[in-house]
């Protein structure tokens, strides 16, 4: 039997590599679904290649080109977002989770509550809705397998039955492409400079969130809620070589790590086939050729992102929500050259300040917070447009 596969973000650089691995492997795997904001063209090749059941396209333009040029019959073709929940009603074994930012949440929650097995690699969706998603999730029998490389690597090393032994989390962090430049420097650094990631292909938005280091602190905030560990017990280290992809340290001063070639290919395939593994087009690590690997302490003075996303999970309830939303809007409008990027943080900083940080006690929450603090970070972007 194959699996069924439902990717949520199929055009992005997740939906790209998941794809890959699929084509690789089309005796075990079959796409359901495949949905997408606009690259209607991307579609139309993924669509003749893998012939999904069913297809949603968000950006309604688009959705109209698409249904002129689609060939394939008895595909079904759905426009907008709220489109989410139909197609989770075909019958899909895994749903690859790769929408960018809290607009990711609603097919995670949508999957959590069918209990579907999730393959997540959208953070976003963990940090702004804090347990609600593990504990759906829980409820329902779902199993939520990370696709972020840190949180696989966790994954693949954590003794979860004997989780008493475990001392520590650490995740390591590439410092991103402004590791070793000095805070002067960030002031004028352009888009297309900070979405040049060192060691890492992704996405625009995950790129900058690399470059501020705020993609680390989401990563914490991920880390104490899929794991459930307390903030305390997960550290951060500087790895600029992204060969060790994070590590567990047990009590009796053993520290696993799970090392590979940065290539989220790996991490994805560990997801789709778990609890097996299978084989990936992913070039094999020759430890002998790297010969030397370090790590350093993270510059929070440097990084600020990632002291805001460290008290915004001390504070907890909607403290990471607002923090998160704050954090997409200033990123926007960065890539948009609205505002530089020393600006990114004290956005995220005054957002933080100005919302009134309360209880999340259901999704519908999540969404209020996240649109709240959404306009209260677009009012403060007008104090720093350049
Ligand atoms: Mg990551």
């Amino acid at each position: 039997m194959k699996k069924k596969i439902t990717i949520f973000g199929s055009t992005g650089s997740i939906g790209l590599s998941t794809l890959d691995i699929i084509s690789q492997h089309n005796d075990k795997y079959e796409i359901v679904g495949l949905s997408i904001n606009n690259n209607y063209e991307k579609l139309l090749e993924q669509v003749s290649i893998f012939k999904p059941k069913i297809v949603s396209i968000k950006d309604t333009n688009s959705f109209e080109k698409f249904k002129n040029r689609n060939t394939l019959k008895n595909l079904k073709i759905l426009n907008g977002s709220d489109s989410f929940d139909e197609i989770l009603n075909f019958e899909t074994d895994i749903v690859v989770a790769a929408i960018t930012g809290s607009a990711g949440l609603l097919p995670v929650v949508g999957a959590a509550k069918r209990g579907i097995t999730i393959a997540l690699a959208n953070k976003e969706s963990l940090v702004c809705s804090g347990s609600l998603v593990t504990a759906l999730a829980k409820k329902n029998g779902s199993m939520i397998l990370p696709v972020d490389s840190e949180h696989n690597a966790i994954y693949q090393v954590l003794d979860i039955k004997n989780k008493q032994n475990v001392s520590k989390l650490i995740l390591t962090a590439s410092g991103g492409p402004f590791l070793n430049k000095i805070t002067e420097e960030l002031e004028h650094i352009s888009p297309e400079e900070a979405i040049k990631h060192p060691n890492w292909t992704m996405g625009k938005k995950i790129s900058v969130d690399s470059a501020t280091m705020m993609n680390k602190g989401l990563e914490l905030i991920e880390a104490h809620y899929l794991f459930d560990m307390p903030h305390d017990k997960i550290d951060i280290v500087v790895h600029p070589e992204s060969i060790i992809h994070s590590c567990v340290e047990y009590s009796d001063g053993s520290i696993l790590a799970q090392m590979g070639n940065p290539d989220m290919r790996t991490p994805i395939s560990y997801t789709l086939a778990y609890p097996n593994r299978i084989p990936t087009r992913v070039e094999k690590l020759k430890l002998s050729e790297i010969k030397k690997l370090t790590f350093y302490e993270p510059d929070l003075l440097k990084f600020p992102c990632l002291e805001l996303a460290y008290s915004s999970l001390k504070i907890k309830k909607s403290a990471p929500t607002v923090l998160n939303a704050a954090n997409e809007i200033a990123v926007d409008a960065f890539l948009n050259k609205k505002i530089s990027f020393l600006s990114i943080h004290k956005i995220v900083e005054k957002t933080l300040n100005k919302a009134s940080i309360s209880d999340i006690n259901s999704i519908k929450d999540v969404v209020e917070i996240d649109t709240e603090s959404r306009s209260i970070a677009t009012e403060f972007l007008t104090n720093y447009r350049i």
